[in-house]
């Protein structure tokens, strides 16, 4: 799991999702084969930390593993290119996370392994 962890951590910093060579769309997370046109001319892509909340929900019941940060805005964002991430909203006030809002990418820590104690690292959004 750690290996597994530090070997594609950039992605998890670094926001790399895909675009496609055919039709220009983007993607996050990466794809093998574009969403829209079906091409496999596919790259690498650093996506824009900014973008705007769609629609987002306050959970209480997060999945096994995530408990300690019950309840937390769980909000699908749409990037400035397009793409959408699922992500959690932090550090904004409660009547900020609403459809519209205007966020950025930051990186908090996202759990802590019980097992060796180390900690992963992670992106979530803040409300601008
Ligand atoms: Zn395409």
């Amino acid at each position: 799991m750690a290996i597994q962890y530090w070997r594609i951590r950039d992605r998890y910093y670094r926001l790399i999702g895909s675009r496609c060579g055919a039709c220009g769309s983007e993607f996050f997370p990466p794809v093998y084969r574009c969403k829209k046109c079906g091409s496999e001319d596919i790259a690498d892509r650093e996506m824009p930390r900014t973008g705007k909340i769609l629609t987002h929900t306050l959970l209480h019941e997060p999945l096994p593993g995530f408990e300690a940060l019950a309840p937390f805005y769980l909000a699908v964002v749409k990037l400035d290119n397009g793409a959408k991430v699922l992500t959690q909203i932090v550090d904004s006030p409660p009547d900020a996370v609403k459809s519209g809002a205007k966020v950025r990418a930051v990186v908090r820590r996202a759990k802590v392994d019980g097992d060796s104690g180390q900690i992963f690292y992670g992106y979530k959004f803040v409300v601008e």
